[in-house]
């Protein structure tokens, strides 16, 4: 249950951007809440290796992680596990509402709700979800331990997953549906490198098939051809982007094509005092210390709108 019912700043939220954001927020000394349906860390708990986070050489997602969210409980940060279910945009204030019917109200909310993984929709994916379909490497790796697993995509996700398999995998077999790697130059490097890599370059996944209720099988066609063949493996993770977790943004709020949240460079919506953060946020490239940035952006420039409003300097009713 919250300690109150009005804030001075909800963040919905608990990974890099909604942790940065809750530190940044209380050293301006705002009643905040942090509300969190899951386990702290968002995505980032779910990475193998994070070794592009300044000032970490070398740290998993998971560590890193815990840093975040000790320092954000060194400020006494409060953090709530619940769902929120809905976000009211309000003349004078914004509400949410929690899973339990519960109403929060507050001046500002950050919106810090990341993405999840984009699914192949492929026949056998759902089925076989947990029984050798993966979408989290760290996860399940674990179980593919001397198999043969294929990662499908060809991003950073699928490359940075792939050499993560190999540790455990006897072979992993990457299946890209062009003839080039959107992922970054250095995990090309260290894709081709990898021996037990092999890359099946211009094909899609058509099918995931089961044999006695695990995977056995895939169907691929050959984006070039048309051809069809048929390829065994243990395991499918896939890696192909993710879509925004944008079931909270509120009618009015201005979204893009893809469903990213459009803000300003203060990371206010087209709503005043309802900030979006993170991977939910369009923007030019989706990194950890990106989303910690955001959320220092979003807290602070919170704080002033919160001082701006108290002093009756902000007109709610007025459209950005
Ligand atoms: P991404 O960069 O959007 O890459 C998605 C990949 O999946 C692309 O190669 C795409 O092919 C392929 N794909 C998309 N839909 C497909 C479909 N239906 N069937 C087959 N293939 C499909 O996504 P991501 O790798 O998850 O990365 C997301 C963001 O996080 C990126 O900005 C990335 O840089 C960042 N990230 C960074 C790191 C890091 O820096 N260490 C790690 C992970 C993620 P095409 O190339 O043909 O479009």
């Amino acid at each position: 249950m919250a300690n109150r019912e009005f804030y001075d700043l909800i963040i919905i939220g608990g990974g890099p951007g909604g942790l940065s954001a809750g530190i940044y927020a209380l050293r301006a000394s705002m009643r905040t809440v942090l509300i969190e349906k899951a386990a702290p860390g968002g995505q980032m708990t779910q990475s193998d290796e994070v070794d592009n986070y300044p000032g970490f050489k070398h740290i998993s997602g998971f560590d890193l992680s815990q840093n975040f969210l000790e320092h954000a409980q060194d400020y006494q940060l409060e953090i709530l596990s619940d769902e929120v279910t809905e976000l009211q945009p309000g003349i004078d204030q914004h509400s949410i509402r929690l899973a339990g019917g519960d109403v929060l109200k507050a001046h500002a909310i950050i919106l810090a709700t990341g993405g999840s993984p984009r699914k192949l929709n492929v026949s056998g994916e759902d089925e076989l979800y947990g029984k050798g379909v993966s979408y989290c490497a760290v996860c399940d790796g674990f179980f593919f331990r001397n198999k043969t697993v294929l990662v499908v995509g060809g991003g950073d996700s699928a490359a940075e997953e792939a050499l993560y398999l190999s540790k455990l995998a006897n072979k992993v077999i990457l299946v890209h549906r062009r003839d080039a790697l959107r992922a970054s130059m250095i995990l090309q490097q260290r894709l081709f490198a990898d021996p037990k890599i092999d890359i099946i370059w211009n094909a899609v996944v058509t099918k995931i098939k089961s044999q006695d209720g695990a995977v056995h099988a895939v169907d691929l066609k050959d984006t070039q051809s048309g051809a069809q063949s048929e390829l065994s493996t243990d395991g499918v993770f896939i890696f192909i982007g993710f879509d925004p977790n944008n079931q909270l943004v509120p009618a009015g709020v201005k979204l893009n094509a893809d469903g990213y949240v459009c803000t300003d460079e203060k990371r206010e919506s087209s709503i005043k005092g309802i900030f979006a953060i993170g991977d939910l946020r369009e923007k030019y490239a989706r990194q950890i210390v990106l989303s910690a940035a955001d959320g220092c952006t979003a807290a602070l420039a919170a704080a002033h709108f919160v001082e701006t409003k108290r002093s009756g300097h902000i007109d709610m009713a007025q459209s950005k």
